[in-house]
């Protein structure tokens, strides 16, 4: 069996494929055109594996570019996937806390990684991936490297959130002579206590697990540990999750008898290369092939 989930995100394209026992992942910026880069990640992941399109048996899109994406078999929410993909990468967990390029969501689970509730964040970009990544280019640096700036640092308190306000705030502190650290410790304590607004709607949960790209962020999944009061997991494949959570959804239509072997999956092939114009700088452009059993690297 051969199924895919492809997340097209507001930032990243994430694909993941199933074949058999063995999970395939692969990302790349979305840049312009979500229709464009899903149909080029998953080439590009097919090509490499050895496998045709036509090969697929099931196909599920999710993430805001979903509907895009008319070689897909079905498209299921990015809610839906996040809870599956995430009951499978840390097993027992009761809450998801993603936060992606654009918006950010708080999910109760259950133990099959169904939704129980949710709350998301999806009207303003302060707190986001994308926000983040204003605020490293405001600093002079890249997103990958807040974690590091903020370890150990005394957070700044910081009167703004909202994406536009922050970013001049932060200008204005850098200006008076605040160190980078303790700015970016302030943003991260803010981002915070406003997912602990969310969690909080939720009522209590005993096992956490924390996805998105900037879920890659270390300080901040600490500052999370410390506002909630309780331990937050970080999984190695945390910026896969929608899309493993797509690639299982797609593997149960297929157990249940739904194979849709399409011999012209025609829209998937596109010539043009993607756009890396955002400066989304970050070396998840390489496959990993993960052991399904084991969820090492090979
Ligand atoms: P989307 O699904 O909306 O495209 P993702 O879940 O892929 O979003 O997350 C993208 C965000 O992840 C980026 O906006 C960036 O802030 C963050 N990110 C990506 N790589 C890193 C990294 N190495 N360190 C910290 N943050 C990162």
């Amino acid at each position: 069996m051969l199924v895919a989930g492809v997340d097209v995100g507001s930032v990243a394209t994430k694909v993941a494929i199933i074949k058999d026992d063995t999970f395939f992942f692969r990302a790349a910026p979305t840049g312009w055109s979500p229709r464009q880069a899903g149909a080029q990640v998953l080439q590009d992941l097919l090509s490499e594996l050895g496998f045709e399109k036509e090969q697929l048996d099931f196909v599920v899109a999710t993430g805001y570019g979903r509907v895009s994406l008319e070689y897909a078999d079905k498209r299921v929410t990015e809610i839906t996937c996040h809870a599956r993909g995430a009951a499978y990468l840390v097993p027992g967990c009761s809450l998801v806390i993603d936060i992606g390029g654009q918006d950010s969501k708080a999910i109760k689970i259950d133990k099959e990684g169904q939704v129980l509730d949710f709350v998301m964040n999806d009207k303003c970009a302060a707190g986001t991936g994308r926000f983040l990544q204003v605020i490293a280019a405001a600093l002079g640096n890249d997103v990958s490297e807040l974690s590091e700036l903020a370890a150990d640092k005394m957070p700044v308190a910081l009167n703004s959130m909202c994406a536009v306000f922050a970013e001049s705030e932060v200008i204005g502190l850098l200006a008076s002579g605040h160190d980078k650290g303790e700015i970016v410790a302030g943003l991260h304590h803010s981002i915070a206590r406003r997912i602990a607004g969310m969690v909080g709607r939720l009522g209590p949960s005993d096992r956490v697990i924390f996805t998105g790209g900037v879920a890659k962020n270390e300080s901040l999944r600490r500052c999370l540990e410390d506002v909630l009061g309780m331990e937050v997991v970080v999984p190695e494949m945390c910026q896969m999750a929608g899309a493993l959570g797509a690639a299982l959804i797609a593997q149960g239509y297929c157990d249940e008898g739904n194979s849709v072997k399409r011999a012209n999956r025609k829209t998937m092939t596109s010539n043009s290369t993607l756009s890396d114009a955002e400066g989304y700088q970050n070396n998840i452009h390489d496959s990993t092939h993960v052991n399904k059993k084991e969820f090492e690297v090979i």
